[in-house]
């Protein structure tokens, strides 16, 4: 059955996909948006600067794990649908801060599961009825695939989480599939796979190796830049939420990928290729050769990669962009929105992400 939900809550809608998936909701579609943030050093509010007075736009700062917080949002709001992307979502600090994690991840899904559920049992028959909860999660909880084989992440792969970030969401998708067996919560799930294009926050793979390379600054890479990632144009992954929302099962989960596997170190040298077309070196050296090895990333994944096909054949939602191009756009708008990335490395601290002179690198 199609819904299409009047309001939709947006949790984590000032982050990098969430800020993707507002603007795909205010421009395709008639639904009134609720963004709920609790704008943590990764969101990005100048990503909705052009919503700031759209009519059909709110935007609520709270914590997911503030309960009187979420009841007041759904008893003011009445939303018909969550689409739930509030996360801690960096590899690197999940190694350095699990507890955060935790926290957020995990008590914040479960606080909000809850409050959806009470919700629901004081609303109306008809406004259950088409209710959706949506739960949007990685491939990261599916664990490494080996190098060299064809397997790929289904919806039916064990979980096998390595990284704390991965155990706490993979810990986030139990709690929603608990609720629905439990509660009977009208839930769907989605797992994709590494998101890349405009508004990411420079600690990520795609921005932070752009912008060291516009800066003619040392590339560092884990290990031998073996490790393989399947990526997909954050726009694609917005347009694939929407359907699922819409036109997903309920109880159901669905894999979201591109067919796009690369290794980080053939990602690295094509954003220097990018960069030096657009922007040469003035000694006439290649980025390439700023690329050095780093020691790696301890229990990091060797390989992800998506089967997509049950979105594919069951909701006929496909990729539009392919990674050369979506690549290419990408790098070209960083180059022109030095002024944002440079604010949020500042705010954030320069020295953390390696854009003041230190090393530390490459997440998913
Ligand atoms: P992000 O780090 O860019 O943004 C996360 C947003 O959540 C931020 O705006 C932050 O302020 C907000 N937030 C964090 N803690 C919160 C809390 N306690 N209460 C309310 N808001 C809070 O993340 P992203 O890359 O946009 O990822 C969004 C979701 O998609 C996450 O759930 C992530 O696990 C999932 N996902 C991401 C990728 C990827 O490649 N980035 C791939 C697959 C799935």
């Amino acid at each position: 059955m199609e819904v299409q939900p009047e309001c939709i809550l947006v949790t984590g809608g000032a982050g990098f996909i969430g800020s993707a998936v507002i603007r795909y909701l205010l421009n395709n579609t008639g639904a009134v948006v609720i963004n709920l943030d609790k704008l943590t050093y990764a969101a990005n509010p100048a990503a909705l600067q052009e919503f700031a007075s759209h009519l059909r736009y709110r935007f609520v700062r709270a914590c997911i794990t503030d309960r009187e917080a979420l009841r007041s949002v759904f008893a003011s709001h009445c939303p018909g649908a969550v689409m739930h992307l509030a996360a801690e979502t960096h590899v690197d600090r999940s190694i350095d801060e699990p507890m955060n994690f935790v926290s957020t991840n995990v008590i914040g899904t479960a606080i909000l599961l809850e409050t959806v559920r009470a919700y629901l049992s004081s609303t109306s028959r008809r406004k259950k009825q088409d209710f959706r909860f949506h739960h949007i999660s990685t491939d990261e909880v599916f664990g490494s695939l080996d190098e060299g084989g064809g397997e790929r992440f289904s919806e039916t792969t064990s979980y096998a989480p390595r990284s704390p970030y991965a155990a706490s969401k993979a810990g986030s998708d139990h709690l929603v599939r608990a609720w629905r067996e439990t509660y009977g919560l009208p839930v769907v799930l989605s797992n994709c796979c590494n998101n890349y294009g405009p508004w990411q926050f420079p600690e990520k793979l795609i921005p932070l190796m752009t912008i060291k390379a516009l800066k003619g600054e040392t590339l560092p890479v884990y290990g031998r830049g073996g490790q393989i990632r399947d990526w997909i144009h954050v726009d694609d992954h917005a347009a694939a939420l929407h359907t699922i929302l819409t036109r997903g099962e309920l109880g159901e989960s669905y894999n979201v990928g591109a067919d796009c596997e690369r290794r980080n170190l053939e990602v690295v040298q094509s954003i220097c290729d990018l960069v030096d077309d657009e922007a040469p070196l003035e000694d006439g050296s290649c980025r390439r050769e700023l690329i050095t090895f780093v020691a790696d990333r301890p229990g990091h994944d060797l390989r992800y990669a998506i089967d997509a096909s049950k979105i594919r054949t069951q909701l006929g939602w496909q990729p539009r962009e392919s990674f050369a191009s979506g690549l290419a756009k990408t790098v070209k708008w960083y180059m022109e929105h030095a002024d944002w990335w440079q604010r949020a490395s500042d705010s954030y601290g320069g020295d953390r992400l390696g854009l003041g002179g230190l090393t530390e690198v490459v997440a998913s």
